[in-house]
């Protein structure tokens, strides 16, 4: 059985560059099982361009191959070859293992949405990245956003059509909320729900409010979930560049019965399904998110760094250090991780890094820190958190003000922007460098001052 190996092409919007690349796969007999064509977007090096993507029968070299041979012709910007996991026999993708079904372009229409029009309830970073993909889609949008506030000149300059809240809900079909979650309900109740009618669909990317029950639907709409599975600038410049991140689809009520169909052309409409689109559950999506941004991501791993780092400075070693060893290195070892997973990143380490690893990890994850994991676990899943959290954000959140002003005010915080001032890829590094460029030649002189460092 021969793999399945997708070819992304981004070419001149020109019969003649299509002509060049269909005529490229047939001299080569590849079996070629999807062709699906494009626009690749409006922004940087797509500017005008359409992405062909081309699922093929064939292994990685011979994909690679084929890749590099495309981007030679004239009217190619760009080819690019991915693994894709394709059941031959159904043509369907599914994930190798768990057999979880994996939604692709070939999968969606996005002409599903030709004839709606999709209102985009505010402009941050999810809502931009929908927002002008969407548009560059050739999709009809309009950014529902309150007049007084920051992003309605920044979504109007972006060429949008901007609309107050309650107009862009009553003008479409769609209706894809994507405010802060904390505040979803209050913009819901106040401009949106009037407009939520027999026949619309009401979109998130989030489960969070429909599964803890702060947004109710009226039954007759179609409630649907496209959670790209990363920040929006990645969904932004990722489809910029003819490519997508992957996301999660999930259907709460399928008044229409075609509620799957319309997710996946909207996920089309903003390049997800070019890198695949995974089905789930309001339930599975909102519980696992919330779990893995508290236990790991955004809770357990600063938490871990802190703790490092505190313990090193009691001990008397130099905040620099520590802040080397317990922040600034992880970078590598998630970049690593991120690549090859937990064996590439044990390949890549000192045999003894590899050995603390094994005895040493367990014992900071212990099985006390197993069970409170099962406790936060116990909380989402009861709706606990949700509430707390829901009713910290009505009485104007006063306790997560005092955590996010301390927090910032954390030694490690402190030392790391001295030492990131060194690094010119950093916030601090870059912002160093404007300074000595604005000051002139005399200040660039002093390139090699030392920077402070903290004394002990
Ligand atoms: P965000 O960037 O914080 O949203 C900011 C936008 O919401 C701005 O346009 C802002 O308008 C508006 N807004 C903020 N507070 C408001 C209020 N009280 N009333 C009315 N409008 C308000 O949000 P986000 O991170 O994109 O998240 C949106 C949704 O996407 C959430 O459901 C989130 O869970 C989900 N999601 C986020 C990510 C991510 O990486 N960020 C990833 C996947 C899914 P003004 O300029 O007027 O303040
Ligand atoms: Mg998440």
């Amino acid at each position: 059985m021969s793999e399945a190996r997708a070819l992304s092409v981004v070419l001149d919007q020109e019969l003649l560059a299509l002509n060049r690349v269909v005529g490229a796969l047939r001299r080569c007999n590849l079996r070629v099982s999807s062709m699906t064509l494009g626009p690749a977007g409006n922004g940087g090096e797509t500017a005008g361009a359409a992405c062909l993507t081309v699922v093929i029968e064939g292994d990685a070299r011979m994909a690679e191959m084929m890749a590099k041979k495309l981007r030679k012709l004239t009217g190619v910007r760009n080819a690019e070859a991915y693994a894709v996991d394709a059941s031959p026999s159904t043509g369907k993708a599914t994930m190798e293992g768990t057999g979880l079904r994996v939604y692709y372009d070939a999968d969606a229409d996005l002409n599903r949405l030709s004839r709606r029009t999709v209102a985009v309830i505010g402009y941050g970073s999810q809502g931009h990245a929908h927002a002008l993909n969407l548009h560059e889609s050739g999709i009809s949008v309009i950014v529902g956003l309150r007049p007084d506030g920051p992003s309605w000149a920044k979504a109007k300059a972006d060429g949008l059509d901007v609309r107050p809240f309650a107009d862009a809900a009553a003008a479409a079909d769609v209706i894809m909320i994507l405010v802060p979650d904390q505040h979803a309900r209050a913009v819901y109740e106040a401009a949106v729900a009037a407009h939520v009618r027999a026949g619309k669909t009401l979109m998130f990317a989030h489960g969070f409010n429909v599964h803890y029950k702060e947004i109710v639907p009226p039954a007759g709409v179609d409630v649907s979930m496209v959670a790209p599975k990363s920040p929006g600038h990645l969904v932004r410049s990722e489809y910029q560049a003819g490519r997508g991140v992957p996301a999660l689809v999930a259907v709460a009520q399928d008044a229409s019965g075609h509620a799957l169909a319309d997710a996946l052309a909207y996920a089309t409409g903003i390049g997800c399904t070019r890198a695949g689109v995974l089905p789930t559950t309001f339930r599975e999506e909102t519980e696992s998110d919330l779990f893995g941004e508290q236990v790991v991501l955004c809770g357990g791993v600063p938490a871990l760094i802190k703790a490092g780092f505190e313990t090193l400075v009691a001990a008397g070693y130099a905040p620099e250090l520590a802040y080397f060893e317990c922040l600034h290195e992880l970078k590598l070892i998630v970049d690593l991780m991120y690549r090859g997973g937990m064996k590439f990143m044990r390949y890549s380490i000192s045999d003894t890094a590899e050995y603390g690893d094994y005895t040493r990890g367990p014992r900071i994850v212990t099985p006390a820190v197993r069970a409170e994991m099962q406790q936060i676990l116990a909380d989402i899943r009861s709706g606990a958190f949700a509430r707390e959290w829901i009713d910290e954000a009505r009485a104007g959140a006063p306790n997560f003000q005092r955590l996010r002003q301390a927090e910032r005010h954390h030694l490690i915080e402190e030392v790391g922007a001295r030492l990131r001032a060194m690094m010119p890829w950093s916030e601090e590094g870059k912002a160093t460098a404007q300074a000595r460029a604005d000051a002139g030649p005399a200040a660039a002189r002093r390139r090699s001052d030392p920077p402070r460092v903290t004394t002990r």
